[in-house]
């Protein structure tokens, strides 16, 4: 872990250095949890937008997308129930004076819990070599047992006053388990309060008629309240899907590990209407559908894993996560839950609207049900980034830095360089530049030695380098450099085209 973090900084200082992200208002000391995408930043984060968009919309048949304003009638939050129940629980530690969302400090202490079982089982495992048998061991171990048996008591617990809504009973566990600050290394904690994450805003020119609204804090809710329309004006049938991409406000707590936790990002959405009694069919094959997207990212599958909801939310029947190994430990990057009619029937109640939907095959009318996955833009960068970034010795003990990003995601996909800036050497790879530009993203850098221009390409993860040299001038043939192996090719010009063809694995 102490390895991970020292990447972590380092994937950080990357991301600023070589344009991908910069803190928000860097030049007034930046804004917390606030960030803006670079050159190379914008590039990757579109890249994955558009891979989203073609996987959800475009390969279904009966998903269509829609882009709804930030900005909603507050009805929609009462509706939703954010207005009410939109709450993160938060204690303070009185010495270090820091914030904590006090049933995340309840959660780290159970995770550690966990950790501790594994550790044991890995020991045993080493110990006993062949002949381990794991599951005995995890059944019979007194130590294992012990470990997992408080972790799923200390959760049952926190389920139970997290429903009660008992905040006094929360911050009594936090001190019976002797949960102390990592700054301060206290117990000395102030009492737990609620606080609504939702950014509010005045609509209206004048103080007496303005309105207070909010800024949205996921974009599902632009989905629901445009049901209607589309259900009118797609001509779809049920099972059907609408899917968004979008910002999101949230005024988190704990805003810390970079991009991970933001208070404006953005989300990728599809709320898949079903009839009701399908949802739980439908909701395997989204959970089966989102996991194979996130694999071919091309990222292995031991970086993934499945978080099963301890605590459903009222309206939920079935709720799971895809957690990812971020350098910080596996985190959340994708929610897929099965909502029932919760929200349209709120929105119905709240509007006056009837949401029914009038099924042919049995000539009635319901209210479908939902199936959503919800994932984070931001965090799927980060996944990405973070799984990229590798740091390569190379043969003559020199190093490198490179981002390994699948060709489809690599903000630029092919680097044109002249050798030298003379001999026309410029203005051949210019000729280049300018015909290939028409059919991918790519960059002419004549700036510094060649060496230096490879490292700055491999370090936002240029699947291709195109030299022009003399020997260009003399038979019209370039090298072509590819990333990670860095093995050149000689090939002659005409033939750039059909070579990047081939090998560049673009959408
Ligand atoms: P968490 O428990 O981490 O706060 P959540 O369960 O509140 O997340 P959802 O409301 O399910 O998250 O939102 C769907 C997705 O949006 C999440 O899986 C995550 O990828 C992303 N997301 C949520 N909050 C943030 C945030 N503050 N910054 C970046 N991405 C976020």
């Amino acid at each position: 872990m102490a390895q991970d973090n020292e990447l972590f900084k380092k994937l950080v200082s990357h991301c600023k250095e070589y344009g991908f992200i910069f803190p928000s208002s860097e030049i007034y000391d930046g804004l917390s949890a606030v960030y803006d995408y670079g050159q190379y930043g914008v590039e990757l984060k579109n890249n994955i937008k558009q891979y989203w968009w073609r996987s959800m919309v475009q390969y279904h048949e009966n998903i269509v997308g829609i882009d709804a304003a930030i900005l909603m009638h507050p009805k929609v939050w009462k509706a939703s129930g954010h207005v009410d129940a939109f709450n993160d629980p938060l204690i303070d530690n009185k010495d270090s004076k820091i914030r904590y969302k006090a049933d995340q400090l309840v959660e780290d202490y159970i995770n550690k819990l966990y950790e501790k079982a594994e550790k044991e089982v890995e020991k045993a495992k080493k110990r006993f070599g062949d002949n381990f048998d794991e599951k005995l061991f995890r059944d019979t171990n007194e130590k294992v047992k012990k470990y997992i048996d408080e972790a799923k008591i200390i959760t049952d617990k926190l389920v139970k006053l997290l429903e009660e809504n008992n905040l006094a009973g929360l911050k009594k566990l936090i001190e019976e388990l002797k949960i102390v600050c990592p700054v301060s290394g206290t117990c000395n904690w102030t009492d737990v309060r609620q606080f609504n994450l939702m950014f509010s805003t005045q609509l209206g020119s004048t103080a007496e008629d303005a309105m207070t609204i909010y800024l949205r804090p996921e974009t599902a809710q632009g989905i629901y309240v445009n049901y209607l329309n589309i259900l009118k004006t797609s001509r779809q049938k049920l099972p059907f899907g609408i899917a968004q991409i979008g910002k999101a406000f949230r005024n988190e707590i704990v805003a810390r590990q970079f991009i991970f936790r933001m208070r404006e990002f953005e989300q990728m959405e599809m709320q898949y209407f079903v009839k009701p009694g399908t949802e739980k069919e439908w909701f395997e094959y989204w959970k089966e559908q989102r996991m194979q997207w996130h694999l071919s990212l091309g990222i292995p599958k031991e970086k993934y894993r499945w978080h099963e909801h301890e605590k459903l939310a009222h309206y939920a029947n079935a709720a799971v996560d895809i957690e990812y190994d971020f350098p910080f430990g596996f985190k959340e990057l994708e929610g897929i839950h099965s909502r029932t009619d919760y929200d349209l029937k709120r929105h119905q109640e709240f509007s006056g609207k009837k949401m029914l939907y009038f099924d042919p095959d049995i000539q009635d009318s319901y209210i479908p049900y939902v199936v959503e996955t919800s994932i984070g833009l931001d965090r799927t960068i980060l996944a990405v980034l973070s799984h990229a970034f590798t740091e390569d010795t190379l043969s003559d003990g020199t190093t490198r830095v490179v981002l390994k990003i699948p060709d489809f995601l690599a903000p630029i996909k092919v680097a044109i360089l002249p050798l030298v800036k003379k001999d026309g050497m410029n203005d051949y790879a210019l000729n280049i530049f300018n015909d290939l530009k028409k059919y991918y993203l790519c960059q002419y850098d004549e700036k510094d030695s060649i060496g230096r221009r490879y490292r700055r390409q491999d370090a936002i993860g240029t699947p291709y380098c195109i030299t022009v040299d003399g020997q260009t001038l003399e038979d019209n043939t370039v090298t072509i450099r590819e990333r990670d192996s860095m093995l050149q090719d000689r090939i002659p010009v005409d033939n750039i085209r059909k070579y990047l063809h081939d090998k560049l694995n673009v959408i």
